[in-house]
């Protein structure tokens, strides 16, 4: 399904033109409008989901299949040093636009993290009561 709303939906199918490097039947890749280094791609599905847990299953065992194929053209096309698969869930989470997509960041040597964050400690008691709410909530 799409959303008229939605200006993924509408350069997933084509209704505003993008710069696309890949399309098949349920995807589009195209590069972002803002990238954070050179060759920075956007995984669109066709059909809308707001996020990963809206997915419909086929599509999100597709994903990371498209993004490893994205990522090895881009290891040989622009010679970059590492890439980053980020995708984000809610605005919390840094997502800007509510339809689920997939970053495929490709890295350079000598440039700076931008998929960081700072480490703290873990407290041991609060470990274990998480691990026991998420095994719970995966019953
Ligand atoms: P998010 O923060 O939601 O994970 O990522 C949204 C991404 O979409 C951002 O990196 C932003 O630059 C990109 N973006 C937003 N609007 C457009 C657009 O109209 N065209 C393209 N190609 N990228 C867009
Ligand atoms: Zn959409």
């Amino acid at each position: 399904m799409r959303d008229d709303n939605c200006i993924f939906c509408k350069i997933a199918n084509g209704d505003i033109p993008s710069d696309t490097i890949y399309e098949d039947e349920e995807f589009r890749v195209i590069l972002d409008l803002s990238p954070a280094s050179k060759g920075h791609a956007l995984i669109l599905p066709k059909t809308h989901a707001a996020n990963l847990f809206e997915l419909d299953d086929e599509i999100c065992a597709k994903v990371l299949i498209l993004a490893k194929k994205i990522g090895k053209a881009m290891q040989t096309a622009l010679c970059c040093d590492g890439i980053n698969i980020v995708q984000n869930n809610g605005e919390a989470a840094g997502q800007t636009v509510m339809h689920f997509h997939v970053h495929i960041i490709p890295r350079y040597n000598g440039e700076k993290q931008i998929v960081a964050w700072e480490p703290k400690q873990s407290i041991p008691e609060e470990q274990r009561e998480i691990v026991e709410k998420i095994k719970t909530a995966l019953i």
